[in-house]
């Protein structure tokens, strides 16, 4: 293959990770000359570039070399990987990105008796993921017929053409619409950044790193807080027990108040009310809860 100078990046071209995955590397400081209709966006600032395709072909254009990186959900990367044998093996989870959660779990038909795995022993399981439900078969010692359906598994047990599915699932709501209970939950998903176990070594490696630091400065710092407020020393190891989870605090002095200081706390997650009351009342004043933008360490 033609040696690249230029990071190239595999994307969902629409659905339901297009959205948030543009948004986060537009955090990382990436931007697209785009055409949403074309296949290809061209990287403006830096040398990195986008693949727009379906989201089920960006683990195969890693493993072939196409692109470089990848933005997927762990359900696609870990059905590519299960049945791609060597190839999906040098595919690994860079980052995980903390959108598109949801969960590949088992359902069968609410009146259906249900106890554990092996009750599906002999019924037919429609899904999308055979690779996974396969594997997790043979884990849990079941003889069933996996049924490899492209869309719609939900209306397969409706439809006579399944007994159970194995789905994607998020909040319940179109099981409950399919007359479905979820029974076994086999892979918690969200997107991640997948990408080959080592990294290119010419400058494309060098822009990965790049791109890997800026991306955990914005996973950091999108549940991060600042805590800024005033104690007195005597009251400064009180409020500090106080403070949220987070690196050690800073402490500066106040201009002409020598028994006055200054706090400054990183904290990982959102400060409640009650929090800061509680901190107030151990003698903290001037308190501000400000949102980071960005974080460099
Ligand atoms: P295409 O193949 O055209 O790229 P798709 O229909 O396979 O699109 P989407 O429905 O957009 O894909 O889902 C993309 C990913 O979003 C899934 O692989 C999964 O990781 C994640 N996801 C999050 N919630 C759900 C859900 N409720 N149903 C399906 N996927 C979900
Ligand atoms: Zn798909």
């Amino acid at each position: 293959m033609k040696p690249r100078d230029r990071l190239r990046i595999a994307m969902q071209k629409s659905g339901r990770l297009t959205e948030p995955a543009l948004e986060l590397l537009n955090r990382c400081g990436l931007s697209f000359r785009q055409s949403r209709d074309k296949l290809f966006c061209f990287g403006e600032g830096e040398p990195v570039d986008l693949l727009l395709v379906r989201d089920d072909d960006i683990p195969g254009l890693i493993a072939q070399g196409v692109c470089d990186l990848g933005i997927v959900g762990r359900n696609v990367l870990n059905e590519f990987k299960g049945i791609a044998g060597d190839g999906g093996a040098a595919l690994t989870e860079w980052r995980s990105l903390g959108f598109g959660r949801c969960r590949l779990s088992v359902a069968v038909p609410h009146d259906m008796a249900y106890n554990a795995p092996t009750d599906l022993s002999g019924l037919r399981i429609a899904t999308s993921y055979p690779g996974l439900l396969g594997a997790w078969l043979r884990e849990n010692s079941v003889d069933a017929s996996v049924i490899t359906l492209a869309g719609s598994v939900e209306i397969a047990p409706k439809l006579g053409t399944a007994d159970v599915i194995c789905d994607l699932v998020q909040s319940g709501g179109t099981l409950v619409a399919n007359q479905l209970r979820e029974t076994d939950v086999l892979l918690q998903s969200e997107a991640v950044l997948a990408g080959p176990q080592s990294l290119p070594t010419d400058e494309r490696g060098d822009m990965v790193e790049l791109l890997l630091k800026r991306l955990d400065g914005v996973i950091q710092v999108r549940e991060s807080r600042l805590l800024l407020l005033q104690t007195s020393r005597t009251t400064l190891d009180a409020v500090t027990r106080l403070l949220p989870g987070g690196p050690q605090p800073t402490l500066l002095p106040v201009a002409g108040q020598p028994d006055q200081l200054m706090l400054q706390a990183l904290c990982a997650g959102e400060v409640s009310w009650r929090q800061l009351e509680e901190i107030k009342k151990a003698g903290a004043r001037e308190m501000f809860v400000l949102p980071v933008e960005k974080m460099l360490a």
